[in-house]
């Protein structure tokens, strides 16, 4: 006898009027850029219907896997930058970067989002002396180096009375992590990636934002279909979904794996500052006594063009050598997590929200630096959906 097909059950009238009714606004995507765009959109316009669906909660995404650094960019970093988007297009990304990090500690509190404003340091070290003659010495018949010319301009646009980046001279940590320079970035701060999204999740909840856990399967400008079968109507629809993006947008943002280790506690640890190595895309920091250690996908570029969460065993093993180079002479170097995450690579260097031809309103695509920038993505995502509401 052939089996009855699995149905969806019809919505009791109960369940119709609190969630399957048209909704004003529904994001996809619960990552601190969804949920930022939610709770601002909710927190100034409360009569606005808003929901957030996820795949789950608590979100599967790069906001609650990476290394919590609040970064604006390194110098190394920002060479990069300044050959691809030019150098004023830089200072604003790295001014855009800051102010997303002040929207995010207005909105959290900083003891909760156990918030570090520690300087961190950039090394350099053997092998990466073009990149540092890039940023120390003068260029292009210019008689100031990158670094002089980005601190004067960040502290004319930021309006500071200190200069955000310092040469610190050679460095040496651990048993053998040897620099020839580095470079301190006064921006910048370390904070618990899960405490800032549980706390902005509550927020969401507070301000009356409807949550679901699904898979959406198709976005429309009118919707979203879940996995369920069911069909969310909205009036906007904003696309948060970061390095999961190409699933539901083909070719508009590309996914790359992350992989982190992060240490057993470990005794006789002599340095605190978080560290960038190789043009930010190594890093690692404390977590209290404990090491994490990340990054390094420029050294592994194959494995990483994926947003599945495998793990590349040839870097585990880099990131373990990293590891014992930083840890003093005959400490255990003692596994205890390891973990990859995916980000999302735009087509472009400076992330901005776009709206789509269908209508549809996308905040995605912030790369290896969105803890920083995902708040201010977030307003902007909301103001753009109130404009054309
Ligand atoms: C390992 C790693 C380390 C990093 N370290 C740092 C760092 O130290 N500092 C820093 O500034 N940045 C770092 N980043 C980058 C930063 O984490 C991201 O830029 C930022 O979290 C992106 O936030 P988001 O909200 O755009 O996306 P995400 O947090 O990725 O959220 C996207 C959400 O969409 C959901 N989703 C996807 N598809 C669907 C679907 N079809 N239906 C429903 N839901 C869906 C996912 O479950 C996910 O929760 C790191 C990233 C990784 C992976």
């Amino acid at each position: 006898m052939e089996k009855p097909q699995a149905q969806i059950a019809k919505p009791s009238f109960w369940e119709q009027d609190i969630w399957y009714k048209p909704f004003d606004v529904l994001i996809v995507g619960g990552g601190i850029v969804g949920l930022q765009t939610a709770q601002f959109l909710s927190a100034d316009n409360p009569s606005l219907r808003v929901a957030l669906i996820d795949r789950q909660f608590p979100p599967l995404g790069a906001s609650t896997r990476n290394a919590g650094f609040a970064c604006v960019g390194s110098l190394g970093e920002l060479v990069d930058d300044v050959e691809a988007i030019g150098f004023d297009a830089t200072i604003e990304l790295v001014c855009r970067r800051v102010e997303g990090l002040r929207l995010l500690r207005a909105t959290v509190d900083d003891q909760t989002l156990q918030y570090e404003a520690i300087a961190n340091v950039e090394l350099f070290r053997k092998g990466d002396e073009q990149v540092l003659t890039k940023v120390l010495e003068s260029t292009n018949g210019g008689t100031e180096s990158l670094l002089k010319r980005i601190n004067a301009a960040l502290r004319e646009k930021l309006d500071l009375s200190f200069d955000p980046y310092s040469e610190t001279g050679p460095k040496t940590y651990g048993s053998t992590m040897n620099s020839i320079a580095s470079i301190t970035n006064q921006l910048e701060g370390q904070l618990h990636p899960g405490k800032m999204i549980a706390a902005l999740y509550r927020l969401c909840i507070l301000r009356g934002v409807t949550c679901f856990s699904e898979s959406v399967t198709e976005l429309k400008h009118d919707g979203v279909a879940l996995q369920s079968g069911r069909f969310l109507k909205a009036r906007r629809v904003i696309v948060a979904t970061n390095g999961f993006t190409q699933r539901l947008l083909p070719s508009v943002i590309q996914p790359a794996l992350n992989q982190v280790i992060v240490s057993a506690p470990v005794a006789g640890l002599q340095w605190r500052a978080p560290i960038h190595l190789e043009q930010g895309y190594g890093y690692l920091r404390r977590i209290k006594d404990r090491v994490l250690v990340g990054g390094f996908r420029n050294r592994f570029k194959d494995s990483s063009e994926t947003d599945q969460f495998q793990l590349d065993s040839d870097l585990g093993a880099h990131l373990r050598a990293v590891l014992v180079s930083v840890l003093p002479i005959h400490a255990r170097p003692r596994i205890e997590f390891e973990w990859s995450g995916v980000l999302g690579l735009g087509t472009t260097r400076m992330p901005k929200v776009q709206q789509l031809e269908s209508g549809i309103i996308l905040a995605a695509g912030l790369g290896g630096m969105g803890v920083a920038l995902g708040s201010l993505l977030g307003k902007e995502a909301a103001q753009m959906t109130l404009q054309r509401a």
